[in-house]
This record gives C-alpha cells, structure tokens and sequence, in this order.
C-alpha cells in the first residue's frame, strides 16, 4: 500500500517526550526523574472513596458535563480560595484531565488561521492542539534566569489574527509562578485586543516560600474571557484518574460541552464522585500536601549541590531546570554547542538517569538547549539516587 492515508494536519507531529523519556528509563533501567508523575500513591482514603463509589453501584455513565457534587465542590473551592463565583451548572465541565479540557477548549474556539500566543517552554499539548484546531501558535520566550517575559514582545506578538493568550500558573516546566504584575499587564492587553486567556492551572495548589497562585480569572474584566483549567491529578498525586475540569463563561462553557460530548461524552463515574469526596477534605489534605513537596523540592537542591547541574529553583509546580555544565560535556563539543537532547539520551543510556530535555517545549528561542528538567515528585530514595546518578556526569 503506497497510499497515504494520515490526515494532513498530523504530519509532523512526533511522539511526546514524556513517553519516549518513560520507555528509555524502563529499557535502561535507570532513575526516572523525567515524565511527571508521582512514583508514590496518593491517599489511601482517596482510593477507598473510589471503591466506595463503585460498591454503591456507582458505575454507568456520568452526565456529559459531570456529575453535579464535582461541578458543585470545584465552584466551593473557587469561591473559597479565589473568591470567585462560578456556577456549577453552566460554567464547569468535567473532562478526561486537564489535557482532554485543553483538546476540548482549544477544538471549540480556534478557526482557521486563528494565532495563538503561548509562552516557551509551554507544556507541550498547547502546540498540538493547536496545530489539530487549524490554529498557528505564536511564542514568547520566559527568559532565564527568572524565566520573565518581555512585556514589549508579548505586546508586538499581538495582531489582528490573534484569539488566545494561553498561560500556565504555576509553571511547567520552569517552576514561575506568574506575579500580579505579569497577570494584570496581560489581562489589560487581553481586554484591549479583545482576546481570551486559556489559563492551565493543574499546579494550583502546588507554591513554594512566599510565592501565591493568582487566577488570572480573578482580574478585573478577566472572568468571562478566561477559560480556567485544572485537574485533580497532581493535587491528590493520582495523574493515573485523569479527572480534569475547564471553567469558563456560561457562552463558551456550552462550546466546550459541544466538543468534549464527542470527543470522551463522560468521565469516569467512581472517580468523579471519589474526587468530589476528597474537595470535602481539602482544607485539612492541604497543609501537609505542601509541606512534603517542598521537603522533595529542598532535597533534590540540596542533592544537586555536588552535581555539575545547576539548578533554578521553582518557586511553584513539581519540577526544576538544570543547567548543563558547559564544559567536558563530550569529547569534542564546544561550550555553544550543548544539545540537551543529545545530553538526555547520553544520561539515561549511560548515566542510567531519566530527564526531560526541554527544547521540544520552545518553538522560536534555543534556550532549552542548555538545560534539563527533572521532576521532583519522587520518593526521596529515588530523588537521592537521581543525584548520585547525575553527579557522575561531569
Ligand atoms: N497541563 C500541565 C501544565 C501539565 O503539567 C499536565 C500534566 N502533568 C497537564 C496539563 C495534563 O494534566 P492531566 O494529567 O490532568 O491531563
Ligand atoms: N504532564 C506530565 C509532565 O509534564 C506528563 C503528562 C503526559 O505524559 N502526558 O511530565
């Protein structure tokens, strides 16, 4: 057969990152501090909840838009920590995690030749999804060392075809969290250009130090044009339940529902009412939540010290750029020359550690290739031999 039969609009489009990463570490059998996920469960009582849901035969379909104790504790949780009224019937659509909520908004929104501005390194299924709506990502670079913007060139990447500014707060996956000042500068734009803000906020509840997780949505002028999307994955470490949620304005809510009813119909039932369940506790789940993350945080800091990766520290999100040390990287290559890809692949194969080379997460500047991303939601064995892994790469 010599026939082509893909569709054009996948062409081009690669394997993720996080599952060539994944298949390394398990073919190399080495540490894997790459894809994100927790190498540990989330709550115990959380699964109970689940087997709960099912023993009481809570099993067959769920509504489209989600079962109404979900919608109805993800409005309590806005309202309670945001301020923020939202209403369970026509503003909240329960998907298959953030990443279906994405698919779902973007499919909804995006003509043909619509821009879309993204700020790089974004997290990868932004580009794709993109790209499957017909739209034409535009990018603006979060410059290290701070991982700021460029106020003026976010500004001048705006033009007539531009719909949605896409954020993501904290941030995947340089750890910003995004201040009042860089919110308000966007959101007066959004509201002068007359755009949207697609705001990813699956790491809501994940903040380090001082730093506060603002929902662009809160803003002045910001509520009905912000899509808002989250997920319950990272807040419980259950990335494996993929129940995910977009809250938006009642007009682009019934858009959304449009796509997400073709695309999965309902999530998971168990799941829904085990997650609807564990918001109920989420006051008290919270504070040691917090605590132990920035205890595996601190420790794979402390830990890349006598590495020849430097870190920047994340101020939010479960992951952290390194450095690649410049020189003796590999006979022959020269300090401009560090590939991290390059680097990622010598390290899993040879170093028998899992990263994530960032590059693929930049569309216009080549600063990821000086760095790597490790993930931090790992047990403190696997944080410690990461290191000791990383630490003989010189
Ligand atoms: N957005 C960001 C920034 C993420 O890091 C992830 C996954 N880790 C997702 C979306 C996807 O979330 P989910 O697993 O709920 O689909
Ligand atoms: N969000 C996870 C990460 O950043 C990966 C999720 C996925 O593999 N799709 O590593």
């Amino acid at each position: 057969m010599n026939k082509e039969f893909s569709a054009n609009r996948i062409k081009g489009m690669g394997t993720s990152i996080f599952s060539t990463m994944s298949r390394l570490a398990f073919e190399n059998n080495a540490v894997n501090l790459g894809q994100g996920f927790p190498d540990f469960d989330g709550p115990l009582w959380l699964m109970e909840e689940a087997f709960k849901a099912m023993k009481e035969g809570k099993n067959q379909y769920a509504p489209t838009q989600g079962i109404l104790s979900l919608r109805k504790a993800i409005s309590d949780i806005q309202k309670k920590y945001y301020g923020m009224d939202r209403n369970p019937d026509s503003e909240i659509t329960i998907t298959a995690g953030a990443t279906e909520a994405l698919y779902s908004t973007f499919q909804a929104l995006i003509n043909e030749g619509d821009e879309v501005i993204m700020f790089e390194p974004f997290y990868d299924s932004y580009q794709a999804d993109v790209i499957l709506a017909g739209g034409i990502p535009k990018y603006v670079t979060l410059k290290k060392p701070d991982f700021n913007f460029d106020f003026d060139e976010l500004e001048q990447s705006i033009t007539e075809k531009t719909k949605i500014i896409v954020i993501n707060t904290p941030h995947n996956p340089t750890g910003k969290v995004y201040t009042f000042e860089e919110l308000e500068f966007i959101s007066k734009l959004a509201i002068k250009h007359n755009l949207l803000v697609v705001s990813d906020e699956v790491y809501e509840f994940l903040t380090f130090d001082n730093a506060k997780h603002i929902p662009i949505a809160t803003l002045e002028g910001m509520k009905d044009r912000t899509i808002t999307i989250s997920s319950a994955g990272k807040t419980f470490s259950m990335t494996g339940w993929k129940i995910g949620w977009a809250i938006a304005s009642d007009k682009i809510t019934e858009s959304i529902r449009k796509v997400h009813q073709w695309t999965t119909f309902a999530v998971n039932t168990p799941g829904q009412h085990a997650i609807a369940n564990a918001f109920s506790r989420l006051d008290e789940y919270l504070p040691a939540f917090k605590k132990e993350y920035l205890e595996r945080r601190d420790l794979l800091l402390k830990e890349l010290v006598s590495t020849s990766f430097s870190a920047h520290k994340p101020k939010g999100s479960y992951f952290m750029m390194v450095d690649i040390p410049k020189l003796n990287i590999m006979s022959g290559v020269t300090p401009d020359m560090v590939n991290d890809e390059e680097i990622a692949i010598n390290l899993v194969k040879n170093y028998k550690i899992a990263t994530i080379p960032p590059s693929v997460f930049y569309g216009k500047s080549d600063e990821g290739k000086s760095m790597l991303r490790l993930c931090f939601a790992k047990s403190n064995e696997t944080l410690i031999a990461g290191a000791k892994n990383l630490r003989k790469f010189k």
